[in-house]
């Protein structure tokens, strides 16, 4: 029998090893905040370092470059090493640096070598669009047809992706693969380890986008042997809106030369001799293009002193137990509101649920009405994500004593079922 009463979601807080992390955050005045997959809450930390490279530069000017406490020519490399062992990367294997789509893009361009039959790019047909659009151009770059050369692989229920579906068309005529960690709408965790040994078996380079998992799920890049990987900070990191992404390479393909060139990626020590020839990083560095954004990168900083203190693995140890107690609830109080459960009810479920239902916008729409944010993704689908860092049990108690309401009293029904720009 599963407990709803509010006395045991409190039980859960009190037992909960990592509930002091919540008072690092700056929560929103009376909301629950369940759209930490798409932009993580402010931390107290963030803030801090932010405001120290501000002031970096009101009393160094150029100098900050090189002097201070956090010399801004070598920020990428140290968020880089930050970051290294939440994805079980070595430090010279990372680097924070662009967006999550020009990382991609950089990649790209970089690891897709057509060549003889191989010349297709696999993906699947149920990535975040940025990514096709991206993998599209740079087909088209290399002056293939983006409609016969991208090749994405089918999902059976529209919700899910099967892997040996994905291993059956790594065929000869595939020269990269690119792929989700976690699938943005139903959280699906891929094994990654699984599909890695697959490509590099038959020769294929294969590259996935964490912004789903990172901060979330713990990965071990190195050890699996991924040849490279790409991710945001803005997610379950709390980097902030626009925070500077990452990027990570293999170290078997240290040398390998970036596709789209800049001084950044310079070796440092060479970088200001002002050559036209340019001497690469010996690292991961050598992917990096222009100036560093470095009052983007100010706030990760900070943000993941968090992790580094909580550990990613207890991180992803709540996270599950805080969604296995959301889908409970949800069976137990919601069984006859007509959703259904869009994500996997096992442990290949990243850190949100997703519950789908035709009236989703409108419900989405109630919710916030009612102090709950969600996130809406259309057409149906209602991502509610408690984030093992700043969200409580009471926090999921809530949201669907909330949800319950909005559905018996049909309180949805004032709103039009449309989405908003942002959604
Ligand atoms: C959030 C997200 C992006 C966003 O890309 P940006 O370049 O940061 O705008 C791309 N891909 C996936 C899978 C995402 O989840």
């Amino acid at each position: 029998m599963v407990q709803t009463t509010v006395a045991y979601a409190r039980e859960l807080d009190e037992k909960d090893a990592l509930a002091t992390f919540r008072q690092e955050f700056y929560l929103l005045d009376n909301k629950i905040y369940m759209d930490g997959n798409s932009l993580g809450l402010m931390c107290k930390r963030a803030e801090k370092t932010l405001h120290e490279l501000l002031d970096s530069w009101k009393t160094l000017g150029i100098d900050g470059w090189t002097e201070g406490e956090r010399p801004w020519f070598y920020l990428s490399e140290k968020v880089g090493e930050q970051m290294a062992s939440i994805v079980g990367a070595q430090k010279e294997e990372v680097i924070a640096t662009g967006s999550t789509t020009t990382n991609l893009h950089q990649l790209v361009a970089a690891f897709y070598q057509p060549e003889g039959k191989r010349t297709k790019i696999l993906a699947d047909e149920l990535n975040f669009p940025s990514d096709i659009y991206a993998l599209k151009s740079q087909i088209a770059l290399k002056g293939y047809d983006p409609e016969t050369h991208l090749v994405r692989v089918k999902s059976r229920d529209g919700r899910f992706l099967h892997e040996d579906d994905i291993i059956e068309a790594m065929t000869e005529e595939i020269a990269l693969i690119v792929l989700p960690a976690a699938l943005y709408r139903s959280g699906q965790l891929l094994n990654i380890n699984r599909l890695t040994k697959e490509a590099n078996k038959r020769g294929i380079p294969i590259g996935f986008d964490l912004c789903h998992s990172i901060g979330a799920v713990p990965h071990t890049l190195h050890e699996d042997k991924v040849d490279f990987a790409f991710w945001c900070t803005y997610k379950h990191l709390n980097g902030g809106p626009g925070s500077v992404a990452g990027l990570f390479v293999h170290e078997k393909h240290f040398g390998l030369e970036p596709g789209l060139a800049g001084w950044f990626g310079s070796d440092k020590e060479k970088q200001f001799d002002m050559s036209h020839t340019m001497t690469p990083a010996n690292g991961v560095g050598a992917f990096q293009i222009g100036t560093p954004h470095v009052l983007s990168l100010a706030p990760v900083i900070g943000a993941l002193e968090l992790f580094a203190e909580a550990k990613i693995d207890a991180v992803r140890e709540k996270s599950l137990q805080l969604t296995a107690y959301f889908l409970q609830l949800v069976e137990a109080e919601l069984s006859d509101a007509g959703f259904v459960i869009g994500n996997p009810v096992d442990d290949t479920r990243g850190a949100h649920i997703l519950l789908e239902h035709e009236e989703a916008a409108r419900i989405c729409r109630a919710l916030k009405e009612d102090g709950v944010i969600p996130d809406f993704r259309a057409p149906n689908g209602i991502r509610l994500a408690p984030v093992a860092l700043y969200n409580s049990f009471e926090d999921v108690w809530q949201t669907v004593q909330i949800l319950k309401m909005i559905m018996e009293e049909k309180r949805y029904e004032r709103f039009e079922n449309k989405r908003g720009v942002v959604a």
